[in-house]
């Protein structure tokens, strides 16, 4: 059985209604919808709103007879097409030419064959279904056309406003490297009191500009598919020990106790994503620190279950702050969300760090969730799959690119490299770099160190002072016009004098498989920029001396 939106309709047009009963009642058995009317005007009414599949129209009508409500039928664009058969007592020629001049795809004499008519209707019935479905097709087809337009053109937008934040951010890092490093360098002179005041405020806004700068540029490529995760070894304890030295000053300063749980069944040697998962808990303790003025904060690492390969641990960051309503809960996940707008100017932060660190979980196969309420405090959560180092591999604290300048001071301090008093041996350096203010950056903390320093300002140059000179050290910017710092550290490595001198490649872009590039190319090692000129001096110190002693220098700092 037909539903009725799915049957056709069938318009009869016949000034006697007797005619129109007997045509009915000969269609009725095909199962459609049967409209009938009594003159032109009114068929011509029903055309206006109503689709028909047939049109069974007397010739002989009052007012308007057949051919004229054929011809009006023709006129409107709705029933142009509309298949019309005449209906006629009169077998005269002159009445089908006219009629089929009219549009008339048929003619049935009446009084009418019943077997006939029904089967030239339902022709027409069958044919209106065809189209209708082709019609039907057709629109599907251009709606998913239309669909997938518009999907293209989001990603399109999509794809070039990551790459326009990824290019933003990158190119604002690199005056903050400047900023940030100058300011480190002055704040090593002997300064008034206030002029210090001014400019510990300036590094420190710096510093938090610059995290900024990295999350944007985290979230960018990130959204982009453009960033990888690292499989390399590292200890648990280390690094939870790293975070918990660095969270633990800041939480005394706030009152607040800092409480460490690993448990004893997690496995230390790990293979993971080190910086990732350094980032991540970041993120959640600097917000577990922002968020509570009273009470702890806690880390906990425990083992949901491990095989002889795999380890799946469970870690948390809880707190005893503020809290967050169930309605919130949902949307801090997303980027740019905040709860409250006002939190941002008194702890700063823009909503990215729940972003980044949700998106680094789930790319790591974990999922980040939260239990809070309001006024009680926050516990965030997640669950990791990490693979057990195997035990031939060193296990050390994670390396990290761009280590914090409090972290890289606290290891001078350790080792004494930086007091006031200068090093034992003055170093010959070159720096390949062709913006200015990172130049002046690293004279200036070579010069500090008593070092020399000849600078060049693009690859070409680098490889001309390595012929006419011998260094200690060359430091050379990856991205430099005329050569690059692959292209030189090549030609360098060809000098009589080249082969051995340590390079050190500077680069922008801290991305992963740098390392790899850059020992490809010949160098030692590489530091991530935004420099930090301690661990620069250090870097720099410390390969000079291991070449000297004919180890070569560490290859990732
Ligand atoms: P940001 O901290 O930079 O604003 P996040 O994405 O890290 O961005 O956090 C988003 C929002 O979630 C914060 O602004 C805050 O409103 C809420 N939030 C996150 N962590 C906590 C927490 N531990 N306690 C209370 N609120 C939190």
């Amino acid at each position: 059985m037909e539903s009725a939106a799915e049957k056709a309709k069938i318009l009869i047009v016949d000034d006697v209604a007797e005619k129109r009963l007997a045509v009915e009642v000969v269609l009725q058995n095909l199962g459609q919808e049967i409209v009938s009317v009594g003159s032109g005007a009114e068929a011509l009414r029903r055309l206006l709103n109503e689709d028909f599949a047939v049109i069974l129209l007397d010739v002989n009508m009052p007012e308007l007879d057949g051919f004229e409500t054929a011809n009006l039928i023709r006129q409107r664009r709705q029933s142009e097409h509309t298949p019309i058969i005449f209906l006629t007592a009169f077998p005269d020629d002159t009445y089908a030419h006219r009629g089929y001049s009219l549009g008339a795809v048929d003619y049935i004499l009446t009084p009418v064959v019943p077997e006939v008519l029904r089967t030239k209707v339902s022709v027409f019935v069958e044919l209106y279904r065809m189209t209708q479905q082709v019609r039907r097709q057709a629109d599907e087809r251009i709606a998913l056309a239309h669909e997938h337009a518009a999907r293209v053109a989001a990603e399109q937008a999509n794809r070039a406003k990551n790459e326009f934040l990824a290019n933003v951010s990158h190119e604002l890092r690199t005056p903050m490297n400047a900023i940030i490093g100058m300011t480190d360098l002055a704040l090593r002179e002997e300064l008034l009191p206030l002029v210090r005041e001014f400019l510990t405020t300036v590094r420190s806004s710096s510093q938090v500009l610059l995290e900024l700068l990295n999350e944007i540029l985290d979230l960018s490529k990130m959204e982009a598919g453009k960033f990888t995760l690292q499989n390399t070894p590292f200890g648990l304890r280390e690094l939870v020990d790293d975070l918990a030295r660095a969270y633990g000053f800041r939480a005394t300063d706030k009152g607040l106790a800092l409480g460490i749980k690993i448990s004893e069944q997690v496995p230390d040697q790990l293979l993971g994503d080190p910086l990732r998962l350094r980032q991540i808990l970041n993120n959640l303790l600097s917000n577990a620190l922002k968020f509570t003025d009273r009470g702890r904060i806690g880390i906990e690492a425990s083992l949901h279950y491990a095989t002889e390969h795999e380890a799946h641990v469970y870690f948390a960051i809880s707190d005893t702050g503020i809290g967050i309503s169930a309605a919130d809960q949902e949307r801090i996940f997303t980027p740019f969300a905040q709860v409250d707008a006002s939190s941002t100017r008194r702890h700063g932060g823009i909503g990215l760090g729940l972003a980044i660190a949700s998106d680094l979980i789930r790319a790591m196969g974990g999922k980040l969730s939260v239990e809070s309420k309001p006024g009680d405090g926050s516990r965030f959560c997640f669950t990791l799959l990490l693979r057990l180092a195997p035990k031939t591999e060193k296990v050390g604290a994670p390396k990290e690119a761009a280590e914090s300048a409090d972290a890289a001071r606290a290891g001078l301090a350790r080792n004494g490299a930086h007091s006031n008093g200068g090093p034992a041996t003055k170093l010959h350096v070159l720096l390949a770099e062709d913006v200015r203010a990172n130049q002046m950056l690293v004279q200036h903390a070579m010069r500090q160190r008593g070092h020399t320093i000849d600078v060049a300002s693009d690859g070409r140059e680098a490889v001309e002072c390595a012929t006419h000179a011998t260094y200690d050290v060359i430091l050379m910017d990856v991205q430099m016009p005329e050569l690059d710092g692959f292209q030189a550290t090549a030609a360098i490595r060809a000098l009589p004098n080249g082969a051995r001198v340590p390079i050190i490649a500077l680069t922008a872009h801290a991305m992963p498989g740098d390392n790899e590039r850059c020992l490809a190319a010949g160098m030692n090692g590489y530091m991530a920029k935004p420099l930090d000129v301690v661990q620069l001096v250090e870097t720099v110190e410390n390969c000079a001396r291991q070449a000297a002693e004919g180890s070569c220098c560490a290859d990732t700092m």
